[in-house]
């Protein structure tokens, strides 16, 4: 294997995305230290620059305060159609439908998630806590023409074990 030559980065693109992907298990942790539910992304320009994340916030009472939806808003704000584009989302949990829907709306680029919603479902069901009120479909159910990358095996313990930490600090069928 050849040496890098000169200041520039030759990281692989997956070793890229895992280091993306642990960032959003880390503000899922983040999340769920602060009492709330554990899902964290962030927002990366296709030169590899990171734009923004964002954590879970439903805690304070809005229940649509999803970090994936918070990027999407964000990236209308801030971004051109065309950086909006070539950008990736990366997120330590399937978007759900509502956030899948903004991705789309927006226009945003390629999604690469950790753990996926069936994982998640499965995991809620073994912790015994009340389903979703909204129907978990795939991302491309929702948003059909992005591109989509996950799960990432080497992160579905860590993640299940952040939900057990949140569901078992709240009360039955919180
Ligand atoms: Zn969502």
């Amino acid at each position: 294997m050849a040496e890098p030559t000169g200041s520039e980065e030759t990281v692989p693109r997956a070793d890229a995305d895992l280091v993306h992907l642990r960032r959003c298990v880390d503000l899922a942790t983040a999340a769920v230290d602060a009492g709330d539910e554990p899902f964290g992304s962030v927002l990366v320009a296709a030169t590899g620059e990171v734009l923004a994340e964002e954590r879970n916030r439903v805690g304070a009472g809005d229940p649509t305060l999803h970090p994936e939806f918070a990027l999407a808003r964000w990236a209308a704000t801030n971004l051109t159609p065309a950086e909006r584009a070539t950008a990736t989302v990366y997120t330590s949990g399937e978007h759900c439908p509502m956030c899948a829907a903004a991705h789309g709306w927006v226009g945003l680029g390629r999604i690469v998630y950790a753990t996926s919603s069936a994982q998640l479902a499965g995991w809620l069901a073994e912790l015994d806590v009340a389903p979703s009120p909204v129907r978990a479909l795939p991302i491309h159910e929702v948003a059909p023409h992005v591109v989509v990358d996950g799960p990432e095996p080497t992160l579905a313990a860590q993640v299940r074990a952040l939900h057990a930490r949140f569901h078992a600090a709240r009360p039955a069928g919180g």
